[in-house]
């Protein structure tokens, strides 16, 4: 391989550059740059419409759409949680003064695995807070009665989930609330940020109150709120993403079909379950190497890397090792085994709309060839 060469896992997707301007202009006249602008407006609007749900509050990031998702719904006490996931889904917990308790995944999926929640429950607990790893759905329907038992609210974090879909719609619909990231490295991106996906329109006007310091008007604050706006410029960045997205997931979906053949058979790789056509966004692709592969999961890490592929392990370390979550009681390793050993294994290959198919070949004859 071209030793040179630097593929990373993702690459951000970029509109073209001269599209972009007019709406700079339109900043520029208008001089409105933040707090509910137009294009602000207009993206939640737009949003609503693509992603099939009825009320959208954009935020700065998706880490304080996380905490003010906690803060909207009261969330105390103790919150069930996946320790396979990126850290800022248990650091939305603390930063709430909340004790996260870790239950174990689903082998298969990789998400919360529904079984093991009722077990994790205790008189303090008061919601549960699971990811859609890699964008596949979770176990939605046996979460939401466990939830409906125990009178617990539900908050995903759907950071992996944009434009994911079930039979009866999108994904974000389940819960209490759903968060998204827009972040650079996700599916659908406005540099930095995301947004709450709510039910109805009476939660979105606390959450835009909690976002906006908690301010009713000029002089009345009702709530002890954070700055967590969209800024306009990320707003407009978002429009014209939009345009792209189709076009972007597409492309995507080529790519994972293509690691999926070209790794079919190769003794001792693992491709993660198919999530399966329309329900898909191809956010990630993921593979599990397994003890009858000829080398670790590291060496092929490391390998791939000495060769310019720059693969990541999604997720390791497991949140729970963390030093400020290892003490918790429930993240023992004896508690969370799937999850160690998934940990252990992962590797999430490069995936974007700007990857060319050869590297795609490459990177496969690479992994079967050693
Ligand atoms: C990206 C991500 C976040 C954080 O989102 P930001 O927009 O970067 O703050 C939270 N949870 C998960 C699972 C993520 O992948």
């Amino acid at each position: 391989m071209d030793t040179e060469k630097k593929i990373y896992v993702t690459q951000p997707f970029l509109p073209p550059l001269e599209e972009f301007i007019p709406y700079l202009e339109k900043i520029w006249e208008s001089k409105w740059l933040t707090n509910a602008g137009p294009f602000h407006k207009q993206l939640e609007k737009k949003l609503c419409e693509y992603l099939g749900v009825g009320h959208i509050a954009l935020f700065t990031n998706g880490t304080i759409a996380l905490i003010t998702a906690l803060q909207a719904l009261r969330i105390t006490g103790e919150v069930i949680t996946t320790p396979y996931s990126f850290v800022a889904t248990s650091h939305s917990l603390l930063w709430n003064g909340i004790k996260p308790v870790f239950v174990d995944i689903d082998p298969l999926t990789l998400n919360l695995d529904p079984d093991k929640i009722e077990a994790a429950i205790t008189p303090h607990t008061t919601a549960i807070m699971p990811v859609h790893c890699y964008g596949h759905p979770c176990g939605v329907e046996r979460i939401q009665k466990i939830a409906d038992n125990y009178n617990l609210k539900v908050i995903y974090d759907a950071s992996h989930a944009f434009a994911v879909q079930d039979a009866k719609g999108s994904i974000l619909r389940h819960g209490d609330l759903s968060v998204l990231s827009f972040h650079a490295t996700k599916v659908f991106n406005t540099f930095e940020g995301g947004a709450i996906v709510c039910p109805n329109a009476r939660t979105k006007v606390r959450i835009d109150q909690l976002k906006n310091f908690g301010h009713v008007g000029e002089v009345t604050v009702v709530a002890p709120g954070i700055n967590g706006k969209m800024s306009e410029f990320n707003a407009a960045l978002g429009l014209l993403q939009l345009k792209y997205i189709d076009q972007a997931l597409a492309r995507r979906k080529e790519i994972h079909v293509a690691y999926r053949e070209q790794l079919k058979g190769v003794k001792g790789i693992r491709c993660l379950n198919d999530a399966g056509e329309k329900i898909a966004n191809y956010a990630y692709f993921t593979i599990l190497v397994k003890a009858d592969y000829p080398i670790s999961r590291d060496d092929l890490y490391q390998r791939l890397k000495d060769n310019g592929i720059h693969p990541r392990r999604y997720f390791y370390p497991l949140i729970s090792d963390f030093p400020m979550y290892r003490g918790l009681p429930s993240a023992h390793r004896e508690n969370l085994s799937v999850a160690t050993v998934a940990s252990q294994q992962v590797l999430c290959l490069p995936i974007y709309p700007d990857l060319d198919m050869s590297v795609v070949d490459e990177i496969t004859r690479f992994i079967a060839s050693q």
